[in-house]
């Protein structure tokens, strides 16, 4: 009996991350948010060998605010 390929195990890290980063209010519906997945060295996925089969650290982060060109005296 076959089952579904799961998704890639971060695939849902991430999800569960946005949907936390929106309940607490870090991010919010709508805004440019960042994603920041951090993969142990050993995964596959960074070698470049298939799918990530690692635990990545994964933290969402509203948009940082751009730098914008100010005058600056200088
Ligand atoms: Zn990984």
């Amino acid at each position: 009996m076959k089952r579904k390929p799961k998704p890639p195990g971060y695939a849902s890290r991430v999800l569960d991350a946005a949907e936390s980063a929106l309940a607490s209010g870090t991010i919010r519906r709508g805004q440019v948010a960042h994603a920041i997945v951090a993969h142990d060295d050993w995964c596959d996925l960074l070698a470049g060998r298939g799918p990530c089969n690692c635990n990545p650290d994964v933290r969402v982060q509203a948009d940082p605010p751009t730098h914008r060109a100010t005058h600056e005296s200088n």
